[in-house]
């Protein structure tokens, strides 16, 4: 009895600490299930959320429905949410969210309006989309001169596809910031930007993000209203290169954790990407994710190598050695489909199939859940930006100095709506 009370004073410690922490009634838990019984019941195919294995064990955030799915089957389960509770997080932020020094897409916005008025002239902020609750999609362009089209070329930064993925949204952030605060300070960024045109856009998924911070944390998707009353589409599994290409790399179920939506391009958050990547000549993309320490690179959607493999390892490669540099923390890298799982319609994949454009998926700390998974603490922010920050400056400049000789720009399509494009001047449905 005693121990009854204690752990539910415990628990209500939890609760009063982490509110936004625990599922609604509609949301999952973290369960981990035993990899035999995974295996046998072939759960690898069925478009859970998986965050790890270890120890013979498999961990998944798993909805209400699909624990009751493993229930019937006989699947044993155990509830392990509390196990990953985020470390390190002071107080609330403006907005009452709990995301302390992590960005709302509020602050974002403020933020980047301040930027502008700080650095007249080499910063400008577009509305790039808007999200399906009306919330704007911004992008920061950096460039001497610019709120004018000089036509020079274009790298692009994002952040923040999958909503939980908070450090991703940070990063890109700070890059650009860095850039405008270091201009006259230093030549190499002068050069830099006097000959380029950086454009970040920290949050592609404002509407998920601001779910995970007041209503869910573990939210992933955007917040489509599916028709079978699930929410959400996984937005990187919804461009229009391969979309769709199998239901290994993506789901048809909307309820999964990784439903590619109705068509390529479906929803408005990664059409807005579209509209941005196809009216610039981006030769350069980075969409910074979280977690596991890893630069993927296309293809995404086989484990066939990508045409341009040999360029894209070589990069990476950089990539890892510079970041490592810092402070010696080890990213590794390789193809996507080799070094993670299958994924298709993801954006990595859409923007190197626009004329090889060298496009990597940066997976930012922790290497692994047990290290904090989605949760990093807010006092690592500083160092992770840091240690990506020479990476993110030589692809820059990697970028400007390689013209995409086999480029043949695909015309912008003036219609955005569902049926796409794109690749190769390949028409994708
Ligand atoms: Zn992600």
């Amino acid at each position: 009895m005693r121990m009854l009370k204690l752990q539910a004073l415990l628990l209500a410690v939890v609760i009063a600490a982490f509110p936004a922490l625990l599922p609604a009634d509609d949301h999952g838990q973290v369960v981990s299930v035993a990899k035999t019984d995974f295996a046998a019941a072939g759960l690898g195919r069925k478009g859970l959320d998986l965050l790890m294995e270890k120890h013979g064990r498999v961990y998944i955030v798993a909805s209400p429905g699909e624990m009751a799915a493993l229930a019937a089957r006989r699947i044993a389960y155990t509830v392990e949410t509390t196990r990953f509770l985020p470390t390190g997080q002071q107080g609330s932020s403006a907005g009452g969210g709990i995301n302390g020094a992590y960005h709302s897409t509020l602050e974002v916005e403020t933020e980047l309006r301040t930027l502008e008025r700080d650095h007249p002239g080499l910063a400008k902020v577009t509305e790039v989309g808007e999200s399906l609750e009306k919330r704007k999609i911004y992008a920061l362009k950096i460039s001497d001169n610019a709120s004018q089209d000089e036509n020079e070329p274009a790298v692009l930064f994002m952040g923040c596809h999958h909503a939980r993925e908070w450090i991703s949204v940070e990063v890109p952030f700070l890059f650009g910031k860095y850039l405008l605060e270091n201009y006259d300070l230093n030549q190499d960024v002068r050069d830099l930007v006097d000959g380029s045109e950086i454009w970040i856009v920290p949050i592609v998924n404002p509407d998920g993000l601001e779910y995970s911070i007041h209503v869910y944390r573990y939210w992933r998707k955007n917040r489509r209203a599916n028709t079978d009353g699930t929410y959400g589409v996984d937005i990187n599994r919804n461009y229009g290169y391969r979309w769709g290409y199998d239901n290994a790399g993506s789901s048809g179920l909307p309820g999964s954790e990784v439903y590619r939506g109705t068509g390529p391009f479906s929803e408005p958050e990664t059409a807005a990407v579209r509209g941005l990547f196809m009216a610039r000549d981006f030769r350069a993309m980075v969409s910074f994710h979280s977690y596991s320490q890893t630069i993927l690179f296309p293809w995404g959607y086989t484990v066939d190598p990508a045409p341009l493999e040999a360029e894209l390892n070589a990069v990476a490669g950089t990539m890892s050695g510079l970041i490592a540099a810092v402070r010696g923390t080890a990213y590794s890298y390789g193809q996507a489909s080799r070094l993670l799982y299958t994924t298709n319609g993801d954006t990595a994949d859409w923007t190197h199939s626009i004329a090889g454009a060298p496009s990597f998926t940066i997976e930012l700390p922790p290497v692994d859940i047990d290290h904090g998974g989605f949760f990093n603490d807010e006092a690592a922010i500083g160092a992770i930006f840091e240690e990506n920050l020479p990476a993110m400056l030589y692809l820059a400049r990697y970028a400007v100095d390689h013209p995409l000789p086999r480029r043949k720009r695909t015309p912008v399509r003036e219609d955005r709506s569902a049926a796409s494009v794109i690749g190769s001047g390949k028409i994708v449905k």
